[in-house]
């Protein structure tokens, strides 16, 4: 059997409930959508298209009032984008509401981030705002590859920042606090840059919308970690797609006060 291609996410699946990575990626079972999946998607939309704007009309006096008008309309506009989404969850309205309204709030704090970045950046070049704005946008979305260690992802941000490369993940978790599984998945996306680019990135970290931004400098031992534990998974999912080879892992993530894992119906891990 070939190795199948693995991404943070699935690896990350996989060392949490091997079961659950079987449904997932093995068996492939329907995958059921949440408000928070839904709200990450939006947020993730409506950032990735704030460096698309058009700033040619605006000035160094209202430039922060226009990105923050800016943001709220396309969060509005992302949130239209997903109504068909949003309505299959059978929120309530005032659940909606809530989830709307954490959602602006988050993306407004981001806003308040970039300002500062771009203001810091516009006192080298105060009649520049279109180039400064081009300056600090990042690369968004870019797919990476590692065709050696078969795995890919998608990294949300790479920004050049002071002759460092960045990398950024945007999350909308309630903890601000880069955890294993974030210190994995950034360490791959290093691993996948630093084949493609033959260098590494000076630093990876996560954006938490409700928060702050975190950065780690990158080392060599975290090209190491990810390649032990892509070799890993590697080794047990490109020998079996027996659904008796994927354990279990019955933990307090099958089921909690207000949810439930997306296969426990299927799985019933107590019972
Ligand atoms: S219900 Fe629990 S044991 Fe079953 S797949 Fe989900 S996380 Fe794994």
């Amino acid at each position: 059997m070939a190795n199948r291609i693995e991404s943070p996410s699935s690896i990350n699946t996989f060392k949490q409930c091997p079961r659950k990575y079987y449904y997932t990626y093995v068996e492939k079972l329907p995958r059921g959508s949440s408000i928070h999946l839904v709200r990450g998607n939006i947020a993730h939309s409506t950032l990735e298209y704030f460096y698309d704007i058009d700033i040619s009309k605006y000035t160094n006096d209202d430039f922060e009032k226009n990105f923050h008008q800016t943001i709220q309309k396309l969060l509005f506009n992302q949130w239209g984008e997903y109504k068909e989404k949003l309505d299959a969850l059978h929120l309530s309205n005032d659940k909606l509401r809530f989830y709307f309204e954490e959602t602006m709030m988050m993306v407004i704090n981001w806003t308040n981030h970039f300002i500062k970045e771009f203001t810091e950046e516009l006192k080298n070049n105060p009649a520049a705002l279109e180039e400064v704005f081009h300056k600090v946008s990042p690369v968004r979305e870019m797919e990476y590859k590692s065709e050696e260690h078969k795995v890919r992802g998608f990294i949300d941000a790479i920004a050049y920042k002071n002759n460092e490369v960045h990398i950024i993940d945007y999350k909308t978790n309630k903890k601000p606090q880069i955890k294993d599984s974030i210190k994995l998945q950034l360490a791959i996306y290093c691993m996948m840059y630093k084949e493609k680019h033959g260098k590494m990135p000076d630093k990876v970290g996560v954006f938490f919308l409700r928060n702050n931004l975190q950065m780690l400098k990158t080392t060599p031992e975290m090209v190491t970690r990810a390649k032990e534990e892509i070799e890993l998974i590697h080794a047990h999912t490109g020998i079996t797609e027996l659904k008796t080879d994927y354990q279990r892992n019955i933990t307090p993530l099958c089921k909690w006060k207000t949810g439930q894992c997306e296969f426990y119906e299927v799985c019933k891990p107590h019972s």
